[in-house]
């Protein structure tokens, strides 16, 4: 019989804001197969002693990502061994992490799984920035998005999205939020709406800024921002500047780790 394998979030990058479960599982896993957007501390300071650790990187624009088919057949490899085998991601594992892909491939294989959940990119960085993402009177709900390079709404759906009274969060739109904001506006998003950019929340290089649709599409020189960057629009940004807490030194730098030429 196998052991289950765990697939767990590790939250968005503050190693304490991991679940006891986890901190269980990665006390006694043999194997930890992880994403790039993990604190790299949360598997150092936890681990036991000759654990394997795989580094799976997955990024957009990068040449040295994993493919989805690679991490499965590593899933797979690894669970067969009948060690412990833990896949640990960065956030939660139900949002935006291929979740699907995973547990259709461990399933195939009637290799068990058990799944813990992680906090999610956005309530974090809502969270360390201040921003009550459903604030009565200033929105309707949230819909968490993503827009990546290859995301291309209809039409409708722009303008579906651009109407709702909906807080709108966006992973992975670090790279496109320049095509991001035009599309919105053109879509008829009021530009005086809120924006802010959120790069590495909830680490000593949290770095948050805030502007209009307006501002941002009329200056548009803005440095590029460090991934992982999490965009958030609508009226609720704007509580960021009565209700910011989280200090950081605002320290160039990253605690997450460049994907590089050695898979594995
Ligand atoms: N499963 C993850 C999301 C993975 S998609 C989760 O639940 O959070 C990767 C995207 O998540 C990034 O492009 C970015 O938009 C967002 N993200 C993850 N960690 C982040 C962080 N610490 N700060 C800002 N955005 C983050």
């Amino acid at each position: 019989m196998h052991n289950p394998v765990i697939i767990a979030g590790a939250g968005p990058g503050d190693e304490e804001l991991i679940t006891i479960k986890l901190l269980k599982a990665l006390k006694v896993a043999d194997i930890i197969i992880v994403d790039r957007l993990v604190n790299p501390a949360i598997i150092s300071n936890n681990c036991k002693p000759g654990v394997i650790i795989h580094q799976a990187g997955k990024q957009g624009y990068n040449q040295y990502s994993y493919t989805q088919a690679e991490i499965n057949g590593l899933l797979i490899a690894y669970a067969q061994t009948g060690k412990k085998v833990l896949r640990l991601k960065g956030g939660d594992v139900t949002i935006f992490s291929n979740l699907l892909d995973e547990l259709e491939t461990l399933t195939a294989n009637n290799i068990p799984y058990e799944i813990i959940p992680g906090i999610t990119a956005a309530a974090g960085a809502a969270a360390y920035g201040g921003i009550p993402l459903t604030a009565k009177g200033y929105s309707h709900g949230v819909q968490f998005l993503s827009f990546n390079q290859s995301s291309d709404f209809t039409q409708h759906e722009w303008e579906r999205i651009a109407a709702s009274k909906d807080t709108l969060v966006f992973y992975m739109g670090g790279k496109n939020i320049n095509r991001l904001v035009q599309q919105l506006i053109a879509h008829g998003l009021n530009d005086t709406t809120p924006i802010a950019i959120i790069s590495q929340a909830t680490t000593p290089h949290q770095h948050i800024e805030v502007f209009t649709l307006r501002e941002y599409a009329v200056e548009f020189v803005h440095a590029p921002y460090t991934s992982p960057t999490l965009i958030v629009i609508g009226n609720v940004a704007s509580l960021y500047k009565k209700f910011n807490w989280f200090k950081t030194a605002e320290k160039a730098g990253s605690i997450f780790k460049e994907l590089a030429k050695n898979k594995g």
